[in-house]
């Protein structure tokens, strides 16, 4: 789904507050082989091709030991994205959804995330598979694929729990 003004049958239209509240870094930009909506994937796949992530100044440094783990947690700005339905219509056909219960690119702020497969590391760039963005979309964040880690653990005497 991707639409510049258009309202489908049974879709809420907000309007968007102008205020800001988070100073998000683009720590990088991501180069795939899509240049429109049109041919994007809706998800990416590990087999899907070889994607590149450029990683700017000065956060390169902050690629050492990715290379760790086979799977990671890529995070990215949809930065073309509409940011003001609530009630969408994915399949056009009237039914309309909550925004939070869809990934669909449309969001109040459009982050979308990936699981990605690690292929290798040359200088700033990092190469995977496994992403769904346009091309030279901005990248917010990397991280191990939080499925690799254990389970959390038990609270702790001192842990805060939600009511305290
Ligand atoms: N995998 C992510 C997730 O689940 O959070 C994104 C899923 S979203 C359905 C993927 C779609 O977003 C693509 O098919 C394309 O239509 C759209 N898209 C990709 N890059 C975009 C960009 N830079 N700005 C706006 N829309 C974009």
């Amino acid at each position: 789904m991707f639409r510049e003004q258009e309202i489908r049958q049974g879709e809420v239209q907000v309007a968007v507050p102008e205020q800001v509240d988070a100073w998000l870094i683009y720590i990088g930009r991501i180069h795939t082989p899509w240049t429109s909506r049109m041919e994007c994937p809706r998800q990416g796949r590990h087999d899907g091709p070889l994607c590149r992530i450029e990683i700017f100044s000065p956060w390169v440094q902050g690629l050492q030991d990715v290379g760790l783990y086979e799977r990671l947690e890529v995070l990215y700005w949809l930065d073309h994205s509409r940011r003001d339905l609530i009630l969408q219509s994915p399949k056009s056909d009237g039914t309309t959804r909550g925004v939070f219960s869809i990934r669909s690119p449309v969001r109040p702020n459009p982050i979308a995330t990936s699981i990605v497969q690690f292929e290798r590391i040359e200088g700033n760039m990092l190469y995977v598979r496994g992403m769904d963005c346009l091309d030279g979309t901005p990248l917010l964040d990397i991280k191990p694929d939080r499925t690799l880690f254990s389970p959390l653990a038990a609270a702790q005497p001192g842990d805060f729990q939600v009511g305290d």
